[in-house]
């Protein structure tokens, strides 16, 4: 039913690119609570202990994730938006490139981490984003997606880290 709520937008934002919009979604309070309960039953919510998100829409989802089971939820934001010292990494993406960070201090050492995003494409933006989570010491345990495009090799960039995702174009 999720699939019913996922717009296609061609040409966006660069032509050749299918834009898989996600807020008919958000707008349904139907969808948006599916998308959160499904997220919610992809992973174990014992097999973690915070949620993190990539900016934008991984906020969106790992935020009311995480507050839904009662966890806390920690940001990857884009460069020069987090106050604090921040662990930085670049990346390509399925258009053009890009650089994510993340507070050294977002996470204690060992703690377990559960990567939430909207959609994964080529991989390249959650690879970087499980890069920082490692490097500051805490432990990726899974990713979680609304949406996977698996005509893309986006899942053989995660290494061993499992990968969930909602619906599968
Ligand atoms: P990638 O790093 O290639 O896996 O790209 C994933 C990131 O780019 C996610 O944060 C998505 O929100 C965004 N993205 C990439 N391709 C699309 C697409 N076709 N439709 C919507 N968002 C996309």
């Amino acid at each position: 039913m999720l699939e019913h709520y996922i717009r296609d937008v061609p040409d966006f934002p660069k032509p050749g690119i299918v834009f898989k919009d996600i807020t008919p979604l958000l707008q349904s309070p139907q969808g948006l609570r599916a998308s959160i309960d499904a997220l919610a039953a992809a992973v174990d919510p014992a097999s973690y202990d915070l949620v993190c998100g990539i900016e934008s829409r991984g906020f969106i989802f790992g935020t009311a994730l995480a507050n839904q089971l009662g966890k806390g939820f920690i940001p990857i934001r884009k460069p020069g938006k987090l106050p604090s010292t921040t662990v930085s990494e670049s990346y390509e993406l399925e258009y053009g490139s890009d650089s994510i960070e993340i507070h050294e201090d977002a996470a204690a050492e060992g703690q377990r981490i559960l990567m939430v995003d909207d959609l994964l494409a080529t991989g390249g933006t959650m690879a970087a984003a499980l890069s920082l989570v490692r490097r500051i010491g805490a432990q990726p345990v899974a990713t979680a997606f609304v949406i996977e495009l698996s005509f893309l090799p986006g899942r053989d960039k995660l290494g061993e880290t499992p990968v969930h995702s909602l619906l599968q174009y």
